[in-house]
């Protein structure tokens, strides 16, 4: 019931033209196939083991996507049906998914994850890292998956000013390599920043907590 007003509550504050990928992290299949059922198809998941539990339960058109840190050793788990991986954040991850992506016959899209926030976080490409990356692609590395764009997280901070200018630093990358090849999704703002992300150019947001509810880690 409250995660059904919950998400019908999102879904009137995002403009048509942005993608809503509803994070279910540590939440039941149960409540992910509610949310299913309200008519959402794309779920992110930032852990390839609880990805992997979750999967069988649910129906098969949903559109999963990776937004946690994920290990090389990893993506043979999920190469075979994860949608998109929106969370490169190493040339070594890169190549492994397209090689993984080769060998089931399919082209997996991914996400840049860069690194805008001033905090200290752990992962993420710099800017300079992005870019060399997205040149290569173009050149014709990585030839089995599709960059689709760039993902990023602001400081958690409540300094608007300051998460304003962290995504739209991201922005601005975005239109710099879309020059080069035109790039379809920015995927920035969670459930505290998507409206600003949104005001910044962000045109897919990761919204969890605002749909589920607070995330029990106890359990
Ligand atoms: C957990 C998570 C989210 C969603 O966070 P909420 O604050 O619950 O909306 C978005 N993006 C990433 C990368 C996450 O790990």
């Amino acid at each position: 019931m409250e995660i059904t007003e919950n998400y019908n509550t999102i879904k009137k504050q995002l403009p048509s033209s942005v993608e809503l990928v509803a994070v279910s992290k540590t939440h039941s299949a149960s409540a992910i196939q509610e949310v299913y059922d309200l008519g959402q198809r794309v779920f992110g998941e930032n852990k390839v083991q609880e990805l992997m539990e979750k999967y069988p339960l649910l129906p098969n058109d949903i559109q999963w996507h990776l937004i946690g840190h994920l290990q090389t050793n990893k993506v043979k788990y999920i190469a075979e049906f994860i949608d998109t991986i929106q969370s490169v954040d190493s040339e070594k991850l890169l190549l492994e998914i397209n090689k993984e992506s080769h060998k089931h016959n399919r082209k997996i899209k991914v996400l840049l994850q860069v690194k805008i926030a001033e905090e200290e976080s752990k992962f993420g490409l710099e800017i300079a890292e992005a870019k060399d990356l997205y040149q290569q692609y173009i050149n014709g590395n990585f030839p089995d998956v599709e960059i689709t764009g760039l993902m990023g997280m602001a400081t958690f901070t409540d300094d608007e000013q300051q998460v304003r200018k962290e995504f739209s630093i991201l922005k601005s990358l975005f239109d710099e390599l879309s020059q080069v090849r035109a790039l379809t999704t920015l995927s920035m703002g969670m459930s505290d920043d998507f409206p600003i992300a949104i005001d910044c150019g962000a045109n897919s947001v990761r919204v969890g907590s605002a749909i589920f509810g607070r995330r029990d880690y106890s359990k």
